[in-house]
């Protein structure tokens, strides 16, 4: 009864297709984990989101752990994460791209994560940066440390999805620097983001950490939409 009550008030459904059938710890039914469209890229040298970086920044291992495509679950998961609080959500979903890197065995021994961060308004408006809560889950199976706010976000791009192609690079030139005492020198770094599209936010941001003496980078998404 108590439990039902619960039920009643507290509604605990699938974060991805609504249905109550799930246990009180699952965020996602069993059909919603099996309809993930995951892209198996941590395992596969030269994939897309490598691809996506030849001949702009130095990146030794990227993956995205799902396919991004309009109107699909994967949008609406993305959604439910960025713009709706779904925190526990972007946790579980930096579990299980944590657990693609892990079985890859292709990220080397990676010493830190770096969270792309947001613009300080913007964190402050939604509440929470999704990319650090992916990058906590993904830390929680690589075990290592989550360096927050040690790269910072200059200004805002929230106009750049009007813009072309060519007009994103030229605005996202000096859109991040690094804090001052941060020194990851020789660190194998893991850079994460929530939807990589163009590369070119997280390619700004990269750019920075390939300054650093004898760092190595590598780039974990949540999602990546085919272009
Ligand atoms: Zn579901």
């Amino acid at each position: 009864m108590a439990s039902s009550l619960g039920h009643l008030f507290y509604p605990h459904v699938c974060r991805g297709c609504g249905t109550d059938l799930l246990e009180s710890h699952q965020l996602l039914c069993l059909h919603c984990i099996a309809d993930l469209p995951l892209t198996h890229f941590a395992a596969h040298e030269g994939n897309p989101v490598e691809k996506t970086f030849w001949g702009r920044i130095q990146v030794a291992s990227a993956m995205s752990l799902l396919y991004f495509t309009p109107q699909s679950l994967v949008q609406h998961l993305v959604h439910q994460v960025k713009y709706n609080g779904q925190q526990k959500l972007a946790h579980y979903l930096g579990i299980m791209t944590g657990n693609e890197i892990f079985h890859s065995g292709r990220f080397g021994n990676i010493d830190l994560i770096i969270p792309l961060p947001l613009y300080k308004s913007r964190e402050i408006e939604r509440g929470y940066n999704q990319s650090f809560l992916l990058a906590k889950g993904i830390a929680e199976i690589i075990n290592v440390p989550v360096m927050e706010k040690s790269v910072l976000r200059i200004h805002s791009t929230s106009t750049q999805t009007h813009k072309s192609r060519s007009d994103r690079w030229q605005n996202v030139e000096g859109l991040f620097q690094l804090i001052n005492g941060f020194h990851p020198e020789g660190k194998n770094i893991l850079l994460v983001d929530d939807v990589i599209t163009t590369g070119a936010t997280i390619d700004a941001c990269g750019s920075v950490i390939n300054k650093i003496p004898g760092t190595t980078l590598n780039i974990a998404t949540l999602a990546y939409a085919l272009q």
